[in-house]
């Protein structure tokens, strides 16, 4: 299953990977990590990445494209990957699908963790993380408590740090960034029939069970380890398949119907779920 996650900062989409690369067993491949390897390695690309960068120039997409090209070539990478971090633009886009066709390695699904942008400056406003332990903590959605509000590393509770880049108006620029840059890249996978669009302002294990139904992947949505304590997790999974899909479909139109400001996302994203239509569109489109 090979997937690209698309979601401004504060859209959990760190989080989602990372129970994908759990639960469904496929790496997650990130071009910043791809990138401060090769160069610690001292590859080729890493070499001349390192020169860009060492000289205050952008890494040239060509060689972060070359990284992923080896990447993708590792065992692991069989079953799939999650691409992290790339692309953020159109030109990242067009280059990636030309990559993707020559290596015979297609995108299976582009999903969009949707959330309002005041939702995401909220969210991304509570974050902390101890000065002393490193652990991450969210205000709002995960405050250090009991046993866990004491710091590992010192016995006393949490030195909560704020990150420099967390504060309101480092976050609106990265919004503004993502909206300009990386927003139409919505627009470019749903004409390819591969765009799920998921309502992500939800809990985090609600979003996991939605980006489950979206993928049809059931192993990502009940984790092992806290399989007793997710009754209504059992209880979605305990429903056929089909009413399922209903219920979601019902729940995310439901959910994104409230707020006015979204009217022309909703509308778009109302449009025919692409697993229902991708096969007529990839037949129809005209790649290349
Ligand atoms: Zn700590």
């Amino acid at each position: 299953m090979r997937i690209v996650l698309l979601g401004a900062p504060g859209s959990g989409k760190g989080t989602q990977s990372q129970r994908l690369v759990e639960r469904v067993g496929i790496p997650q491949i990130s071009t910043g990590d791809l990138l401060r390897e090769a160069v610690a390695r001292g590859t080729e690309l890493g070499r001349q990445a390192k020169e860009a960068m060492d000289s205050g120039r952008l890494v040239e997409d060509s060689l972060v494209l070359g990284m992923i090209r080896e990447r993708l070539g590792e065992p692991d990478a069989r079953r799939g990957f999650i691409l992290d971090g790339f692309p953020r633009n159109l030109a990242q886009a067009h280059a990636l699908d030309r990559l993707l066709e020559a290596l015979k390695q297609p995108l299976d699904a582009v999903v969009q963790l949707e959330v309002d942008s005041r939702e995401l400056v909220r969210r991304i406003a509570g974050r902390r993380s101890c000065a002393d332990c490193g652990r991450v903590f969210n205000l709002l959605t995960s405050p250090p408590s009991g046993a866990g509000a004491v710091c590992p590393k010192t016995g006393a509770p949490h030195r909560l740090m704020q990150r420099p880049d967390d504060n309101e108006a480092t976050v609106a620029e990265r919004l503004r960034v993502y909206d300009e840059k990386t927003r139409p890249l919505i627009d470019f996978y749903r004409a390819r029939g591969l765009l799920q669009v998921i309502d992500a302002e939800a809990a985090v294990d609600e979003v996991t069970a939605r980006l489950a139904q979206a993928l049809r992947v059931p192993a990502l949505r009940a984790p092992k380890r806290a399989a007793g304590a997710r009754r209504g997790a059992a209880k979605r999974a305990r429903k056929p398949a089909k009413k399922k899909a209903a219920a979601t479909a019902k729940r995310t139109r439901a959910s994104r119907a409230s707020p006015k400001r979204r009217s022309t996302r909703t509308r778009r994203a109302k449009a025919p779920r692409a697993g229902a239509v991708r096969g007529a569109r990839r037949r129809k489109s005209t790649r290349r």
